[in-house]
């Protein structure tokens, strides 16, 4: 830390993202990008874009929030656009917390809600999922402040139902509820039919991960249109030019190709199940995943041990350092290849660990 740093952020533990190594050619399946590069219509309209790279872009985002209100049913008003879904995060956590409004999240989920609460100096009240890593629907409804959920969950791939949601949405319409929705489109409920019922919800999505474009960095969300409005202004505080041109025209063209998506989405369920199948065999534990990952127990050593084990085999996964969940690693599903390279590299490990079957 150099001595300019401001003293009440010395202590802030910035987000760990998972290894993006540089060096040799792993096998990734630590960051929950898509196996799929983007479709050739997407790749064109960004590249198309590098002509007018001298102007600044929409600071709206006006077309690509059109196709959003034509294909999600939510007028404009009520859409935010960001860089990456991060952004999103960062800024609610600056809008709607404060002392008296801490942000509740549970023990075990995205890392970064912890992060954003301490950059903000805002209380984070933190509840422990229950023993089989559900959310805990009750011990939200005991809290005030600004519920954060991730459903699905990461790292664990669990899907509370949106009635659940509701549960908490309708209990206190002063509490403002922000469902992190990243990986809802590989086989989760979506609690963005709750908006036109709730005015205290805001629905998080994002470009990232179903739509093959974490490079470009864009996320979306709806929300009431005070909701929304609040989040604009932040972001008129912070940079209005938050989504680049070559990330808006991607977007653009990634919604008008959503069929490619789509067929992706069901090419990563069937290597998921393929997946999954194939792990208990091989005597692993796992929680069930509505996302674009497994959270998986290996049936010898920790966690640690298998992601060592699995990196020498040129395979990322992802380990946690959460006592909790020491045991555990999240596996991004990938593409059959990928898989079966994934599946080698396991059975190998195994051998190695002196773990007999059956
Ligand atoms: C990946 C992820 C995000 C952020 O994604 P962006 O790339 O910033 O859009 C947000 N929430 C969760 C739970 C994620 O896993």
């Amino acid at each position: 830390m150099s001595r300019f740093m401001r003293k009440d952020l010395a202590s802030l533990q910035a987000y760990t993202p998972g290894e993006q190594p540089q060096d040799r050619r792993y096998i990734k399946l630590n960051t929950n990008e898509s196996p799929f590069p983007p479709c050739e219509a997407v790749k064109e309209a960004a590249a198309a874009e590098a002509e007018k790279l001298h102007l600044y872009p929409d600071p709206d985002g006006g077309r690509l929030k059109r196709l959003l209100t034509e294909q999600y049913g939510v007028p404009e008003e009520q859409i935010f656009l960001s860089n990456g879904s991060d952004d999103i995060l960062n800024f609610a956590f600056m809008a709607f917390c404060d002392a008296g409004r801490p942000a509740v999240f549970p023990d075990i989920s995205y890392g970064f809600y912890q992060v954003f609460a301490d950059l903000h100096r805002i209380p984070a009240v933190v509840l422990p999922l229950l023993p089989d890593f559900t959310v805990d629907v009750e011990a939200f409804l005991a809290q005030k402040g600004m519920a954060v959920i991730a459903n699905p969950n990461s790292p664990t791939g669990i899907a509370l139902p949106a009635e659940e949601i509701e549960g908490i949405l309708a209990a206190d319409p002063e509490r403002l509820v922000l469902v992190d929705e990243a990986y809802v489109d590989f086989g989760a409920e979506s609690c963005l039919p709750l908006l036109k019922k709730y005015d205290n919800l805001l629905v998080v999505q994002t470009f990232s991960k179903y739509r093959s474009l974490a490079g470009a960095r864009l996320g979306f969300a709806f929300g009431s249109p005070d909701v929304i409005r609040d989040l604009e202004t932040i972001r008129y505080s912070t940079n209005p030019y938050n989504v680049n041109r070559m990330t808006l025209a991607a977007g653009i063209a990634a919604l008008k190709n959503a069929e490619y998506d789509r067929e992706n989405g069901r090419k990563i369920q069937k290597n998921r199940a393929m997946t999954e199948e194939a792990l208990k065999k091989l005597g692993f534990e796992m929680t069930r995943s509505s996302a674009n990952f497994l959270f998986v127990r290996p049936p010898v050593g920790d966690g640690k041990d298998y992601y060592l084990g699995m990196k020498e085999r040129g395979v990322l996964v992802r380990v946690y350092g959460n006592e909790r969940i020491r045991n555990y690693v999240r596996v991004t599903i990938g593409d059959e290849e990928q898989m079966a390279g994934f599946l080698r590299a396991t059975e190998d490990y195994l051998k190695g660990a002196g773990h007999e079957r059956g």
